[in-house]
């Protein structure tokens, strides 16, 4: 029986221990905190699933082969996404042309069917992904483990270090045939010669919208960085911008958002869903994220240490993307694939296409 040592239970190791156990491997995964922790860039309350990637087809059908596997671990809220587009011609418009060669579904729809009250202004048109939706990021990485747990996946609790092709664990040296090391943010800490991220600090406001604001799809506006979702219980109305916020250690980023980000969040609120203007705030956690020059995840092996893995790089997008790229991870490790190139350590060419404008 093949062994693996998967280090960090964020979405990409806990979907790849899945994966693996469920594919007969003898599988240990070390998690510095619990799975799903919310200091974790996996952990907290929710994350969108959107298959729209732009012009790029390749992450398009890869969230798509994800979709099932959400549905199965009951974590998948399926109220749709929205684009709230600004442009005729931009990013959404080629998303549309992908989402349409690629056969999933959307739709042009009027968005004031959609959300009680939306202000229109400045918008081309809304597209509507009904096969989108709304993740429970935490309950998502726990239902991960669980699932591998039920199958034998052995769970150890601690920090772990690298040293040559182990790793080490609380002075014991834990060895398998493949060792991955999937630590988020952390990776670039623990391989400082091989990983090079920004790790910036990001939050989301969740405000008290209330019961006519739940089954309203989850929303984006690409050209404005905002998105956000309707009322998901226990959580509430969310808000959040896609700008990456100042760099920060993992870890030690402070657990509530400052008062400039709640103002923000409020100044959209108030022009896109003025119903909600004077929503009371019910909570505003923040996250950081783990960012590749050019978005792409990173998955290759250590130039110098065989059956030693690298995998992380989330970028900001990369919840949605745990279950399909953990399938591609383990075909890679059964020797039935090479590493997606677009995934190798080096050097990128800084982008944002993967993810929304930015300004
Ligand atoms: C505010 C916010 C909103 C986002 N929105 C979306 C979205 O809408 N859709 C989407 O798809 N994605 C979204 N993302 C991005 C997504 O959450 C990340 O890309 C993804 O969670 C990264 O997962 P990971 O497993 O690489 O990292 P992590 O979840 O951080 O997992 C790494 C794990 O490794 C552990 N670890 C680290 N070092 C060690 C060690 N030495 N020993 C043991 N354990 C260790 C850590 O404790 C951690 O649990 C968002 C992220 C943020 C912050």
């Amino acid at each position: 029986m093949p062994t693996a040592l998967v280090v960090g239970a964020g979405v990409f190791g806990a979907a790849l221990a899945d994966r693996l156990v469920a594919r007969g491997w003898e599988v240990t995964l070390v998690e510095q905190f619990t799975p799903g922790d919310a200091r974790s860039e996996s952990g907290g309350e929710t994350r969108l699933l959107r298959y729209s990637h732009g012009a790029d087809d390749f992450y398009t059908a890869q969230a798509w082969r994800g979709r099932d596997a959400w549905r199965e671990l009951g974590v998948l809220e399926e109220v749709g996404v929205v684009w709230l587009a600004r442009r005729e011609d931009g990013w959404e418009s080629e998303s549309e042309r992908v989402l349409r060669s690629l056969g999933i579904p959307v739709e042009r729809v009027d968005p004031t069917t959609l959300f009680p009250g939306i202000a229109v202004d400045g918008l081309a048109f809304a597209l509507l992904e009904s096969a989108g939706g709304v993740l429970r990021a935490g309950d998502g990485v726990r239902a991960l483990v669980e699932r591998a747990s039920a199958g034998g996946l052995r769970l150890e609790s601690g920090a772990a270090r690298p040293e040559g092709g182990r790793a080490v664990l609380d002075g014991r040296r834990l060895e398998a045939d493949h060792v991955i090391w999937a630590c988020g943010a952390w990776l670039a800490q623990l391989f400082p010669e091989l990983v090079r991220l920004r790790v910036t600090r990001q939050e989301v406001v969740l405000f008290d919208a209330g019961p006519d604001w739940a089954g309203v799809p989850a929303w984006l506006d690409f050209d404005a960085s905002a998105y956000g979702h309707g009322t998901i219980e226990p959580y509430g109305f969310k808000v959040a911008s896609d700008r990456e916020g100042d760099a920060v250690e993992p870890g030690l980023r402070p657990p509530q958002a400052p008062d400039t980000t709640l103002t923000g969040a409020r100044h959209y609120l108030g022009t896109r869903f003025p119903a909600l203007a004077d929503a009371p705030v019910r909570s505003s956690p923040s996250c950081h994220y783990s960012l590749t020059a050019d978005a792409n995840f990173l998955f290759d092996r250590h130039p110098a240490q065989p059956g030693v893995w690298l995998l992380g790089g989330g970028s900001g997008h990369g919840y949605k993307h745990g279950p399909a790229l953990a399938e591609h991870v383990a075909d890679v490790l059964e020797g039935g694939a090479e590493p997606e190139p677009r995934f190798a350590l080096g050097e990128r060419t800084p982008s944002r296409a993967l993810r929304t404008a930015g300004s």
